[in-house]
């Protein structure tokens, strides 16, 4: 998310708001009269549709919150900029709606607040609505609120976007704009990193090695992935046409197996799922982003320290790594572009290359990769760790990089 011209940067950051009781229920009005807005303009752009064989554009679309909101009880006490807000979200939803049918792919039912833009949107606030100060903020129409929510950055709130995250907690994203940091002096002049292998990454300097562990997930979380994972399996679901129950890892199984239809004979896909696996599902979902949270803040801690201390940085993957992608190495380079950019560090990013993987560190030749866990030199018998090796490389890497989002 962060971006930058030359001079600011735009930073992001997350709170969570504590609204008292009419607040709570403030925002909550908003939030539904965003979903029945929705619906509204969702039904009469389809009639417009049937009528001229267009859905409404974008000025329509701003013109039906207009009207609207003229004549709906209670939508005047709304902030205006949230109801203009479901104009725009229904425009983009729409639009990629189109194009993935364009696409020829299954487009499905037309685009439903609760499916996703539901969660997207929010109560939208411009920079003059907000006051903020250490522990409470103040709004457009609800007045001051605590929150909590670690460090913000140092610059100037241009947006807040207040919404309710799966688990019914109020939260309020913040866009700030802030100056860019000042350049230190780089106190080693280049580092080659290598993503993947054996640790998340290993840096070369030129003399000496570091690694930068992955973050592992804790045996408690796992256990209670693996504990929701069983329970919902374990919910029931019910046939849509008949009633007929069976667990929801027995319907699984049945899908896996490649059968159409269930034991009442009829088709799986009418079966729906029970509120309980719902609620699980939420809470499964709430654990994760907190655990993506958890790994995000680990690469932030490891890339922040290089870049300020590193001239130039050349990064790439470790090609030969057979794992699956579930690793933070694209996070880690996407951060590493980012902040070189604010910090004025020159930064090349290498697409995952077999050649430079291959090369030995140390005479320079081709060599087939040996061991399933290292890399060993058929020419001088030299062997290191494969993600030792490749950073070496990088390190003496004379080339042109790619650019740092596009690499896998
Ligand atoms: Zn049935
Ligand atoms: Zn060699």
């Amino acid at each position: 998310m962060p971006s930058s011209s030359s001079s600011t940067r735009f930073v992001g950051a997350q709170l969570r708001l504590y609204p008292n009781r009419w607040q709570a229920d403030y925002f909550q009005r908003c939030v539904d009269a965003q979903r029945a807005l929705w619906n509204d303009m969702l039904k009469a752009s389809r009639n417009h549709q049937r009528r001229t064989g267009k859905y409404f554009d974008r000025r329509q679309l701003e013109q039906f919150v207009k009207a609207w909101k003229a004549e709906t009880p209670g939508a005047l006490e709304m902030p205006a900029t949230a109801l203009y807000r479901v104009a725009g979200d229904m425009g983009q939803a729409f639009s990629n709606w189109k194009r993935k049918r364009r696409e020829g792919h299954r487009a499905g039912h037309y685009p439903r607040f609760r499916s996703r833009y539901g969660r997207q949107t929010g109560i939208y606030q411009l920079n003059r609505e907000i006051r903020l100060q250490p522990g409470r903020v103040r709004m457009l129409k609800v007045g001051w609120m605590r929150w909590r929510g670690g460090d913000l950055p140092v610059g100037k709130v241009m947006s807040g976007r207040v919404w309710l995250d799966a688990g019914g907690r109020w939260m309020l994203s913040l866009v700030y704009e802030c100056a860019m940091p000042r350049p230190a002096p780089a106190t080693v002049p280049k580092v080659g990193i290598a993503l993947g292998g054996s640790a998340l990454a290993t840096l070369h300097d030129g003399a000496a090695f570091a690694t930068v562990a992955a973050a592992e997930t804790s045996d408690r979380t796992l256990r209670r992935l693996r504990r929701l994972d069983r329970l919902m399996g374990r919910t029931e679901t019910r046939c849509g046409t008949c009633g007929h129950r069976m667990e929801r890892r027995e319907w699984q199984r049945l899908g896996e197996q490649g059968k159409r239809n269930a034991p009442c004979g009829h088709p799986l896909p009418v079966y729906v799922e029970s509120k309980r696996y719902h609620r699980l599902k939420e809470r499964r979902a709430i654990l994760w982003r907190k655990e993506r949270l958890r790994r995000r803040d680990h690469v932030h801690k490891a890339t922040t320290p290089i870049v300020k201390v590193a001239g130039e940085i050349v990064a790439g993957r470790v090609a030969a790594d057979g794992r699956a992608v579930a690793d933070s190495s694209g996070e880690f380079l996407r951060q590493l572009g980012y902040k070189a950019a604010w910090h004025q560090r020159q930064f090349v990013g290498v697409t995952r290359d077999e050649e430079l993987e291959a090369q030995c560190a140390k005479c320079g030749e081709t060599a087939e990769n040996d061991e399933e866990s290292g890399w060993r030199c058929r020419q001088c018998g030299h062997t290191a760790a494969t993600s030792e090796n490749l950073a070496v490389n990088l390190y003496h890497y004379e080339g042109e990089g790619a650019d740092a989002t596009g690499m896998d």
